[in-house]
């Protein structure tokens, strides 16, 4: 997750990669009320009263990235503090199961899925790429993350929630089908996105992205894949550089939308991108399951990228695209967080999409 500047105080930072930036120098994440707070998951005590499940998994906070790297364990447990409070006190909670190596291989090589579990150190933490570290638990959270998305899938597919959201670490978009990238091991959407097809016979499957980075992975994997959609909006010219309009996947496989946005760009332009471009084409292509790549790194505070959204753009974003599975989808919606990076903008973000999606 790359980016031409990073702002943090008191300095202003000028980078064209993070792969030759110190984290520890420009990037404290924030700090947490309570650090030792592990966000658990608990048994459902109250089916009835959300239509929404939140699946996680505590070995997501062991998933190591070194000091002050900003795709941290504090992303989680910001998260966590949030789902504490009182209005969120009867989401049920659910214990992410790990994916199997068949639901790898939907998306990934082999070589890939070897690859990812041969670099896990038995100490310590290691560097794949400028940005990507693994440490001692960082497949079996990968594992986890990838299943919690799956395992949603299943809970939304069957009707036992109308929604579901993956609060989990490792975070998926920019893992391709034969690469680690931009802090991402496995697909996560694209994994679960393919599972709702070829697994519960869902025969249009989209994907909307709203992190500030194009999910490169997903699109990646999903562009040869019959009844897919993927859609991005994404600041222009900022890591992974891939995302332009030109994309627009193959005859017969996914139908894909990018809408690069200039840096700076606020709550108008990136609304005016979603009612004019994105919306009509997923309105067009009539998803029947609606998977939401739900990266907050878009919001103004972040200092990961140059977007300027507010809490309440999230929130508006998530009404419209619930909207749409309401009238496409019967409510079937699996929201799987991606990016954000300054965690009290993160956990309101989250609140506002989680206060949304228990609307139904
Ligand atoms: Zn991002």
């Amino acid at each position: 997750m790359k980016c031409p500047a990073i702002t943090v105080a008191p300095a202003t930072i000028h980078i064209d990669s993070l792969s030759a930036f110190s984290y520890s120098k420009v990037y404290r994440p924030a700090p947490m009320p309570d650090p030792e707070r592990r966000q658990a998951a608990r048994p459902r005590e109250h089916p009835l009263l959300s239509s929404t499940v939140i699946y996680t998994h505590p070995i997501c906070l062991e998933h190591d990235t070194g000091e002050f790297h900003p795709e941290c364990a504090d992303r989680l447990r910001a998260i966590g503090h949030i789902l504490d409070r009182e209005e969120f006190m009867y989401v049920p909670r659910e214990e992410a199961p790990k994916a199997t190596l068949a639901q790898i291989l939907r998306a990934h090589t082999q070589d890939h899925y070897d690859q990812v579990m041969d670099s896990i150190p038995t100490e310590g933490s290691v560097e794949l790429d400028g940005d990507t570290f693994v440490s001692p638990r960082s497949g079996e959270a990968a594992l986890h993350s990838a299943g919690a998305a799956i395992a949603a899938v299943d809970e939304v597919a069957t009707g036992r929630s109308r929604n579901a959201f993956c609060a989990t670490r490792p975070p998926g978009h920019h893992a391709e089908r034969n690469a680690i990238m931009g802090f991402c091991l496995f697909s996560n959407a694209a994994i679960a996105a393919l599972h709702a097809r070829d697994q519960h016979g869902f025969k249009r499957v989209a994907v909307v992205d709203f992190d500030v980075h194009h999910g490169n992975g997903t699109q990646d994997v999903l562009w040869n894949e019959p009844g897919t959609f993927y859609a991005s909006s994404h600041q222009d010219d900022a890591f992974p550089y891939t995302g332009k309009v030109e994309e627009v996947g193959p005859p017969g496989g996914c139908t894909v939308v990018n809408v690069p946005l200039p840096a700076g760009t606020a709550s108008d332009v990136f609304r005016a991108a979603y009612t004019d471009i994105i919306l009509p084409k997923l309105e067009a292509f009539a998803p029947d399951f609606l998977i939401i790549s739900a990266g907050f790194d878009a919001h103004a505070a972040d200092p990961m990228a140059h977007l300027r959204l507010q809490v309440a753009d999230f929130e508006w974003l998530t009404q419209k695209l619930l909207g749409i599975a309401r009238t496409h989808a019967q409510r079937r919606v699996v929201s799987v967080l991606e990016g954000g990076y300054e965690t009290r903008a993160l956990a309101a973000c989250v609140a506002a999409h989680l206060r949304v999606l228990m609307e139904g």
